[in-house]
């Protein structure tokens, strides 16, 4: 069986010919904008900013870690006839960097939502070597700048509907605003000693400097890097003495690390419960609540403080919302 010695090579030459085709079939179908989503969470903020303006394709499904995420087949067709590439950026998207490059050097328009914000916004963890932490959908307020910024550059690329796309993010920021409102007001409702978010890797930063609550991860700030025994052992330390009563598993994350931390205080007579699963870097399934961004941060924050003991009613998504993201 035939293999490929390089991958990246084969993606690089691969790219290069189907844009070439696309270039050469431009001018009969310049007319609806088609854009390239990477994350499930970039999608759904792209689809809201350009309704049926513009054909969004997303390349992460539910339950996809970004940060291993390796362009398919399928993927190099798309990134080809696309006009637009638009990506969470920060180096979420670790193994497309080289894709990315590609597409620029072609004339491509590659936005990236992270771009806009600034290094006081911008979050740096230990072991992260300088590069910022990429997990910024995690406060709403930040990713309202960052859906802010991806319209102008919409808007920019196409003056014709940019009125539009100005329209609808300013309506995307007021629902996160309200969103952002009462995941505070549940987060407060939980006892302070106990506000504190055990996940399996460090997905949570801007969500605990938002709301207050401490957070670590036993894996950093990427999936790719290891956790050794001496971060489970802190960890179970954390638990015991300030009494926290559970820890969550991530939907696109193994939870073998999050079980060895169970095992591990239940060993030192301290019982933890799996709180459940929380939606990290990967939303849920399309057409439920979590399927959508609203619905994800709002069901991640009522998981949490319900775990924690708090009161989490304000937190339940109503069917309405679950429809948000077909506009
Ligand atoms: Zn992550």
């Amino acid at each position: 069986m035939a293999t490929f010695a390089n991958g990246r090579a084969w993606v690089t030459a691969a790219l290069a010919l189907l844009i070439l085709i696309a270039q050469l079939g431009w001018q009969q179908s310049a007319a609806k904008l088609q854009i390239v989503a990477t994350t499930g969470m970039i999608g759904d903020m792209v689809q809201r900013i350009v309704g049926d303006r513009a054909d969004v394709t997303t390349l992460m499904g539910e339950g996809v870690d970004p940060h291993l995420y390796k362009v398919t087949v399928s993927d190099v067709r798309a990134l080809a006839d696309a006009d637009v590439v638009i990506a969470n950026g920060l180096m979420l998207e670790g193994r497309m960097g080289d894709v990315f490059a590609k597409l620029r050097r072609r004339g491509r328009l590659v936005i990236e939502a992270g771009a806009s914000l600034t290094q006081t916004q911008l979050l740096h963890s230990d072991g992260s070597h300088g590069h910022p932490d990429p997990h910024i959908w995690m406060d709403p307020t930040i990713w309202s700048q960052c859906a802010a910024h991806v319209a102008d550059e919409l808007s920019v690329r196409d003056p014709a509907n940019a009125s539009l796309y100005r329209a609808n993010v300013a309506a995307l920021g007021r629902e996160w605003i309200d969103a952002d409102r009462a995941i505070a007001q549940a987060i407060a409702s939980v006892e302070p000693k106990r506000r504190v978010l055990v996940t399996a890797h460090d997905a949570f930063a801007y969500f605990g400097r938002r709301y207050g609550v401490e957070v670590t991860g036993i894996q950093g700030i990427s999936t790719e890097s290891e956790s050794g025994l001496d971060d489970i052992r802190r960890l179970i330390d954390l638990l015991v003495t300030r009494n926290v009563p559970a820890v969550f598993v991530e939907t696109s994350v193994s939870d073998k690390n999050v079980l060895a931390l169970v095992e591990g205080a239940r060993a030192r007579d301290h019982t933890i419960i799996i709180g459940g699963s929380l939606y990290s870097d990967a939303m849920g399934e399309a057409g439920t609540p979590q399927g959508t961004y609203t619905g994800m941060i709002k069901k991640n924050a009522h998981t949490i403080v319900a775990a924690l003991g708090g009161d989490a009613h304000r937190l339940t998504t109503s069917p309405a919302e679950s429809e948000g993201n077909t506009k």
